[in-house]
């Protein structure tokens, strides 16, 4: 079975290149371009010292003892978490702002809904000297303030968008829109393994290095170079994606890829797109989305901003389809539960995104000596406040009274 991208860009009946005329030549250059630059020895090199001196890489892989006691099985934790600007995407930003370089363009512009993504592109612009146009719905400006501050201070200029529900869906417009009266100069700086082709296979290139240190520092820890299995939660897919891209031929290694079924599955009020979605087109690429019976998109919910994302990437649609990977859900209540349970089994604060992949230990069975590789994508500062709201609601101020 090939679970890569074929040489029209699609993986099995998902992915393609589905955008307005006004984008071919754009989307033409990068897809001429970018298995070139990325092979290069030069572009290998530089990559490679930022992620090593700018974002710390490699990144740990932890064996969380405690944890693995509660489990009955062998966990160890990728943690993504102690990367500058605390996630996985900083890998992303790096390696696309390279490419724009070689292309000699010189103004990125990125949408995106939580911030997160946009204070990864700020980052990187600040760091190459780059102009940086960020695009991010009114509504979630109000709702993320502290990222549209970093975001600011970095040098970017933010830009509300009014149109629609003023949400990630109405930036991402925005942000093509820009994209197509600006097409010599301009670099769009996509932050997940979605979007048209090439962008998936892209992004999921680039955050392979991921399963790239696992070889090694499985190798180092246990013996042998593969895990027993590997979950990693889904927004987009990139931290997925990234973790899973040089074990898909491995059949002895289980991949898990853990959706956010928010309030619960059926309620209206989740993101768990391959629980819930039906194929279409979103983002330029055919993929499995959340859509009404009239093909709009329905907004997603979770209480993770990372995870609040109506699609999902071509390739673990298809990754899902043919049963390769094993998609979970989480709800925000187990998502919750699975952070403050490794808060004080290993004294590590997660993000909410990946806290869904922690959530998922428990609903998998595991023996005793599997090996069990966590993607730990990101750290929980941001989310300090639904951290202290759960706290509250549960009436218990203290976290010592969780019931783990
Ligand atoms: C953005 C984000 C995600 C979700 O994005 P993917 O592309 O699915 O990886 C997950 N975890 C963290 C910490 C994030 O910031």
């Amino acid at each position: 079975m090939r679970y890569n991208v074929d040489g029209k860009g699609f993986y099995g009946e998902f992915g393609g290149a589905f955008i307005p005329e006004m984008l071919y030549a754009n989307i033409r250059e990068l897809q001429e371009n970018y298995l070139r630059i990325i092979e290069s020895e030069d572009f290998r090199k530089e990559f490679k010292y930022f992620l090593k001196n700018y974002a710390g890489r490699p990144s740990p892989l932890y064996f969380a003892r405690r944890l693995s006691e509660h489990y009955g099985t062998q966990i160890y934790l990728k943690r993504e978490d102690l990367n500058h600007t605390g996630a996985h995407k900083i890998n992303n930003t790096i390696g696309q702002i390279l490419i724009a370089k070689r292309l000699g363009k010189t103004r990125i512009i990125a949408e995106t809904g939580a911030g997160q993504h946009g204070v990864a592109t700020a980052t990187v612009c600040a760091l190459m000297g780059l102009k940086c146009v960020v695009y991010m719905g009114k509504l979630d400006v109000e709702r993320q303030a502290p990222n549209v501050l970093r975001m600011r201070m970095l040098g970017a200029e933010v830009i509300p968008v009014e149109s629609g529900n003023m949400t990630l869906k109405d930036a991402t417009n925005e942000a093509i829109r820009d994209w197509i009266s600006n097409p010599a100069d301009t670099y769009y700086l996509i932050g997940s393994v979605v979007g048209p082709h090439p962008y998936p296979d892209l992004v999921s290139r680039l955050q392979s290095v991921i399963s790239e240190e696992l070889i090694f520092q499985l190798q180092e820890h246990v013996g042998r170079n593969y895990p027993d299995f590997i979950i990693a939660c889904v927004g987009g897919g990139s931290n997925a994606a990234g973790s899973f891209y040089h074990y898909l031929d491995n059949h002895d290694v289980k991949l898990v890829a853990v959706e956010a079924a928010g309030k619960g599955i059926g309620t209206g009020m989740t993101a768990a797109t391959i629980t819930e979605g039906t194929p279409g087109i979103i983002h330029g690429s055919r993929t499995i989305l959340m859509q009404n019976d009239d093909g709009q998109i329905t907004e997603p919910y979770s209480i993770s901003a990372g995870l609040d994302y109506p699609g999902i990437g071509p390739q673990l649609a298809w990754l899902g389809k043919t049963g390769r990977v094993k998609f979970e859900y989480a709800t925000d209540d187990e998502a919750l539960e699975a952070a403050f349970r490794l808060m004080r089994f290993e004294g590590i604060i997660p993000a909410l995104e990946p806290a869904h992949a922690l959530a998922a230990l428990g609903k998998i069975k595991f023996s005793e000596n599997d090996i069990v590789v966590v993607i730990l994508s990101g750290r929980g500062d941001k989310d300090m406040a639904s951290y202290i709201k759960y706290l509250e609601n549960r009436s218990c101020k203290t976290p010592v009274n969780i019931n783990m």
